[in-house]
């Protein structure tokens, strides 16, 4: 009787707060879009905190289910609850990044513990986890997509740590809380250390490779290089060498109570790549290649370093060093490729860059585009488009916020307002997806006009759009670009080769000025240019990998000896030395800054960028032999790739698609390194 008079009066609450709050009414919006000139920073948090209430209510209904446990009262059931949450967050988190507001940010921070308290609440929870596990281990009957689905869902419970007894538990969530804390240190240390650089030096961290190659001056190069590179590791209090080392313990101590050896075997196990040994074999050939063409890339510096000495500029004997890298190579690039982005940037004026990415897409896949003018955006600066079929069938809602603005974070990102899924209805509910870049807006005289880099970025983000909306699965969770780590940004680079192709060049790299098309001279001079001193920048980043998958995979007794800060450094040197690299360079980022594995989502899996590389470049070259723009080609490409999403594993779909392994040269072809 109580519940019920409990259950009347939060109705009656939700009742009454639909009637302003935009999140708790249904949208009567072309294509369900946000009516964001309706929604109010106060709405936000009484939305989530309904959201979470009604998840509650839709998990506590599946346990109760006196029925025994189906892929459809528990999985499917699962995969569709949690609408309305799904509904805030999709707005809130978008909106948090674009356009930040104090207030929002403020929010954020609020809702953030809110929120993944609700998530443990579902992943810790025993009586769930027991029908999730009833499904999956007699998920033989289910089809291929419900088996990717249970068993993304039963891993997602096992890596929290559920399986384990009351104690294991126990000491699992100790370890997660102080990861936690210590991966919020190095940060904070990291930021310090920013910080310290920017005041010693005088420029900032990014401005960093800029500055290194336009810095005349040779021993301000050595005292930047020395800065930079020892950020976080002066064994004073912002040293970040006891916290990366105790990272890594409690890392492998958490690996072994769910059962595997090291940190990186539990990490890779769900991955595509599968294991250490495959990431490490296929990381040793790129090096080798890479510290083969670095030598040559010295060799080529030294010639123009000579040229200083004997100009009397630099003392007799002297020799490239890490310091002088980025300002010879600049010297080296000017010489053999002189490419001049003043000269390039005419003919990429915005319009005409998504003209070129909307072209490509419609020339490979029959993707239609038109301009929505009755969808709502959240920021004047945005632009709606509606997305159709060859066939007129909808496709989903393409958001395009281009510009940079003072309360959008930086960077450039895609991302689902609304993923793609069936609902409960059976209606294929389409996506609402957003490409944000920071590209220059236009200024009173100059139209905004991109770099190469910033071209290749709108391509980039497209293809991860392209991921998200040519998807035809029927659950969230595996739909779009609900991939792995490892497979996810392959179909966001391989979008980037149609960039600089001359046949899709001609249809929209016209001069904002005159309307003439790119010269094929400056289009050979980029294309050229994309593959300079890829010894360099491939073996930093490939050494930066290795650095990972060695700290990870150190088992228990591999650590024991790592005691202090001088270990750290040491362990640290002597994988260096045994991965081949060369004096002259050196990890892109070193054990006391390498953010991305130790405050971050990339331990073990800093690799994730050259393997996705492997991929689409291996894939791109069946385009190069088929036609860059042969439908048939791209036809199977969307069918086996871009509809599945996470609905089969990812070499599967590979093997499919290539009808043979990911092949590693083609990356070491394509860098210009082979
Ligand atoms: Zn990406």
């Amino acid at each position: 009787m109580k519940k019920i008079i409990v259950f009347a009066s939060t109705l009656l609450m939700a009742l009454s707060c639909a009637n302003h709050n935009p999140f708790l009414q249904q949208w009567d919006t072309p294509y369900g879009t946000a009516p964001f000139s309706k929604i109010k920073t106060s709405d936000y948090l009484p939305a989530i905190k309904e959201g979470i209430r009604q998840q509650r209510a839709e998990i506590d209904a599946i346990i109760a289910n006196p029925d025994a446990p189906t892929f459809e009262n528990t999985i499917l059931a699962y995969e569709l609850s949690g609408e309305l949450l799904a509904k805030v967050t999709g707005v809130f988190y978008n909106l948090s990044e674009t356009d930040g507001t104090p207030e929002i940010l403020a929010l954020l921070d609020e809702v953030t513990p809110m929120l993944s308290e609700a998530e443990d609440e579902i992943f810790l929870n025993p009586d769930l986890f027991v029908r999730v596990k009833a499904v999956y281990d007699a998920s033989d009957s289910l089809d291929r997509e419900q088996q990717m689905v249970t068993k993304k869902l039963y891993d997602r419970f096992v890596r929290n740590g559920i399986a384990l007894d009351e104690a294991g538990r126990s000491r699992f969530k100790e370890i997660n809380s102080r990861l936690a804390v210590l991966s919020q240190e190095f940060g904070k240390h990291l930021l310090a250390e920013n910080g310290a650089f920017k005041e010693a030096i005088g420029i900032t961290v990014p401005a960093y490779p800029d500055f290194m190659s336009s810095c005349e001056d040779r021993d301000l190069r050595e005292k930047a290089f020395k800065a930079y590179s020892s950020r976080g590791n002066h064994g004073d209090e912002n040293d970040n060498n006891a916290i990366a080392l105790e990272i890594m313990q409690l890392r492998t101590k958490q690996a072994n109570l769910l059962g595997f050896a090291t940190s990186a075997d539990y990490i890779l196990d769900n991955k595509m790549a599968g294991n250490a040994g495959t990431v490490d074999e296929f990381l040793a050939k790129i090096m080798a290649a890479s510290m083969k063409k670095a030598k040559e890339e010295i060799a080529d510096m030294q010639v123009v370093m000579d040229e200083d000495i004997a100009a009397g500029k630099l003392p007799a004997g002297t020799k490239i060093a890490p310091w002088d890298w980025w300002y010879y190579a600049e010297k080296v690039r000017a010489r053999k490729y002189d490419l001049d982005e003043s000269l390039t940037k005419p003919y990429f004026q915005v319009d005409s860059v998504r003209k070129g990415v909307f072209t490509a897409a419609h020339l490979l896949y029959g993707i239609n585009f038109e301009e929505a003018t009755d969808v709502e955006v959240y920021n004047p600066v945005v632009k709606a488009y509606k997305l159709t079929d060859a066939d007129g069938s909808l496709i989903g809602i393409f958001y395009c916020d281009y510009f940079s603005r003072d309360i959008k974070r930086g960077g450039a990102w895609m991302n689902n307002f609304r993923e793609q899924y069936v609902n409960a209805a059976g209606e294929d509910v389409r996506p609402i997806i957003v490409n944000s870049c920071n590209f220059p807006p236009a200024t009173e005289d100059t139209p905004s006009l991109l770099t190469v880099d910033e071209v290749q970025t709108a391509f980039h983000e497209f293809g991860h759009a392209l991921h998200g909306f040519l998807t035809k699965c029927h659950y969230r969770d595996v739909s779009g670009t609900n991939v792995t780590r490892d497979f996810v940004e392959m179909f966001s680079q391989i979008n980037e080769h149609w960039a600089f192709e001359p046949e899709v060049l001609k249809l929209y790299a016209h001069h904002y000025q005159t309307g003439e098309v790119i010269p094929q001279d400056l289009v050979d001079k980029i294309n050229n240019a994309l593959k300079f001193n890829q010894g360099f920048t491939t073996g930093e980043l490939c050494a930066a990998s290795i650095l990972d998958m060695a700290w990870h995979e150190l088992d228990t007794e591999d650590l024991a000896p790592i005691k202090t800060a001088d270990d750290v450094r040491a362990f640290e040197e002597k994988v260096c030395k045994e991965m081949g690299l060369i004096d002259e360079i050196i990890p892109r980022y070193r054990t006391t800054y390498f953010n991305h594995i130790f405050n971050s989502g990339y331990s073990a899996g800093y690799y994730g960028y050259l393997w996705s590389e492997v991929l689409d470049r291996d894939a791109f070259a069946e385009f190069e032999k088929a036609g860059v723009l042969n439908q048939d080609l791209a036809r199977k490409f969307r069918e086996t790739f871009l509809e599945k999403g996470g609905s089969e594993e990812p070499m599967t779909l590979f093997r499919s698609f290539k009808g043979a392994d990911p092949d590693p040269s083609a990356l070491l072809r394509g860098r210009g390194l082979e």
